[in-house]
Parts: C-alpha cells; structure tokens; sequence
C-alpha cells in the first residue's frame, strides 16, 4: 500500500515531479495555472486505436467543462515512439503536456500510478490527491457530468441511474429525440406496437466481423420465434460511425431498427453500460431491463433463451444438468490428443470458449484441464445427445 497522495496542499508540483509543462503549440506552461483545479492525467499513445478513439471524446467533455467555468485541467502523459509522434498527436489536444524529453518524469508517473493499459486518466482532486484510477470509463460513461468525480458525484450519478431504470419504459428508451417511431427497412412502426413485447436491442456495427457472425445466427433464431409467433422484437440500435455503414449493416437483418442517429445511439449504448459489440440487451414486455447478457444467452441456449427470464434460464440449466448424464464421464474426441473430462461448474467448468464450434459454453463441458481444452458436449459428441430409452 503506498497511495500516490500528498494531500498536503503542495499538492501538484510533487505529483507531477516536474515544474516545467508544454502547451500544444510548444510554449511553456505554468504550473501556477494548474492549481487548486482538478487534474486529469492522460495516459496515451498516438500508435494505439483506442487512444485515437477517446482523445476527441475527451476534448469534447474539455472544452464542455471548460465554458463552464469548472476548475479542470488535463496533462498528457506520452507513451508515442519519438519526439515527432508526440508533437503531432499533441496538436490535437488544447491541454498541456509532460514534455517528451522528459522521460524521467514521465516513467515516475507510469510507476507511480501503476499504468498498465493506455488510454487511462489518472484523476487528482485540487489537493494533490489521487481519487480515481477509472476516469477513461467514466468519461465513455457520463461525459462532463462525472466531474468533479468525487465519491459524492460518483454516488449521486450512481442513484440517478438507478432511479433512470426503475423508472425505465420501451418508449423512453426509443423516443429519443421525440421521435414516436422504429423503421422495419422502408416502413414505420410506431413505438406503442412493441409495447408489451419482449424486445431486443441489438448493438451492432459494419466492418466487426463478431458482428456479422452473430447477426446472422440471431436472424435464424428470430426468424424461428417469429414463426412460432412469439411475442419477440429486436430492434438494430447502430454502433456504425457513418450513415452508409448504418444502412449496409441493416440491409442483412430482418427486425427494426432506430433511424441513423449516432448521438441517441451512443446515448443508449452509455445507459446500458454497452462495452463491446455485438451486444443483445433484452427488454421484458413490462419494459425493464430483462438480462444485459443476450447475446451470451443466445450462443450458449439458441432459442430457446427465450423470453431470457431468470425462470427460463434456470430451467434450461437444470435440463442440461439431467441431459449431462447421458453422456459418458470421459470422452476420447477426434480433434483432441489426450482423453477429455466431463466437468460440471462445480467441477471445474466455469464459462469457456468451445474449441470445436468457437461459440461460448458455460457449465458442463469435456475439457483437458492440462492443455485448457475444452468443448461444448454437443460437440463432442456430433448432433444427437439422447439418452438411450430406458
Ligand atoms: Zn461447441
Ligand atoms: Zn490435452
């Protein structure tokens, strides 16, 4: 335990361990202009996509913060390859840096903090102490409302979202905008027809090959629901940063979906936390949060995840426990040289990539616990899996 904190009103200078910082266009900055505010270091690289990715989101909430009077500073700390990477990618931001032939101050920092993984902002409070490890995740989550990010703003967002989604309808969540109505491709459909449904949105992009692979196993699923006419809907919410990716991505599925607006897509994707695409976030027919893990669900159970409840689940859990007796405790399977074990999740089979099919499992598996070899027992086994008659 050795808390990067002064807390002793000295505050900055020791924390940055230099007293010399330059502005984007190469002008030194006093260090004097940086107290008493609320400081963000910046962790990045120009070599790094997701550096590229935040650093205008992070401008924006800057410059937002900025207009509105509120005391906070960034400082760039680089991890680029040379002097030149450096100034070109510091041109982008308005905010000071750590100069780049400062090294020392710059190692002291990454040490001091413990940086592992870039992007990462560092957030010191006007003393001098460090209050969060996880500003990147918070800006991506609440923008220019996370500041000052004190455990009292923290709380206060925490309760606001939480009231957000006790309160939460299909229509709020899609009226974005005032808009009153999805498109299914060329027609529109009012919101109110998907009231009372199960409705799933689905966050997805062009040019993600996990993407494309999901779409087209949830579009058989859907379509054999719709057959059986279940009360079921999923609605495409774009995840595509131009319109003609948005319209590219939509022309292979067969649901709804939101017209192109990247800001209320990213508004959702911001309330339901959405980390990673292709994400299924399921919406029960009395319009709450149903289960965030849908596309874990359906990999893992088809569809026969529908309607996701906890109760569906549980069911198809306690079957697949009275199906894994049918299958023999060892297995000696084609593609695996050594003799794989029945495992269930209290034997060792927590959640597991299936090295036959690619598709995630969970529970019961054959596994070779030496080489981390694993499979679904559908897998090992060919199609059928019945019990012989008794
Ligand atoms: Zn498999
Ligand atoms: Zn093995």
């Amino acid at each position: 335990m050795d808390a990067p904190t002064t807390g002793d009103g000295m505050g900055l200078f020791t924390v940055l361990s230099t007293d010399v910082l330059l502005s984007p266009s190469g002008n030194k900055v006093d260090l004097k202009e940086l107290e008493g505010k609320t400081i963000g270091l910046y962790f990045a690289a120009n070599w790094y996509w997701k550096c590229e990715a935040f650093t205008p989101v992070l401008t924006h909430v800057y410059h937002q913060l900025k207009q509105d009077g509120s005391d906070f500073e960034i400082v760039f700390v680089s991890s680029d390859e040379d002097h030149a990477s450096f100034e070109r990618f510091h041109s982008l931001m308005p905010w000071p840096a750590i100069p780049f032939s400062d090294l020392q101050s710059r190692r002291s920092l990454t040490q001091r903090f413990q940086i592992e993984g870039i992007p990462s902002l560092i957030i010191i409070n006007s003393k001098g102490e460090l209050i969060r490890t996880d500003g990147v995740e918070l800006i991506n989550r609440y923008e220019c409302r996370a500041f000052p990010f004190t455990s009292e703003k923290m709380a206060e967002l925490e309760a606001d979202e939480e009231a957000k989604h006790a309160s939460q309808t299909l229509e709020k969540l899609l009226s974005l905008n005032g808009r009153d109505c999805v498109i299914n491709h060329k027609r529109q459909v009012p919101i109110s027809e998907l009231v009372g449904k199960t409705v799933g949105l689905y966050f997805s992009a062009r040019r993600c090959p996990p993407c494309t692979k999901f779409t087209s196993k949830l579009a058989s699923i859907y379509n054999n629901l719709k057959e059986k006419n279940e009360e079921f809907e999923i609605v495409f919410v774009s995840m595509d940063r131009d319109e003609a990716g948005y319209l590219q991505c939509y022309s292979e599925m067969p649901w709804l979906a939101l017209p192109y607006d990247s800001e209320s897509s990213k508004a959702l994707a911001r309330y339901f936390d959405v980390q990673g695409i292709p994400a299924l976030i399921i919406i029960g027919p009395d319009g709450k949060t149903v289960t965030r893990e849908g596309r874990n669900l359906i990999n893992l159970h088809l569809e026969m995840a529908f309607p996701f409840t906890e109760a569906q689940i549980r069911l198809l859990q306690e079957r697949m426990d009275e199906e894994a007796k049918c299958y023999p405790s060892t297995l000696h399977h084609a593609a695996h040289r050594h003799i794989l074990n029945l495992v269930s999740e209290n034997t060792g089979g927590g959640p597991y990539l299936c090295c036959e099919c690619g598709e995630q499992g969970l529970g019961w598996a054959y596994q070779c616990l030496g080489c981390g070899y694993e499979i679904h027992l559908k897998c090992g086994r060919g199609a059928e899996g019945e019990c012989a008659e008794t």
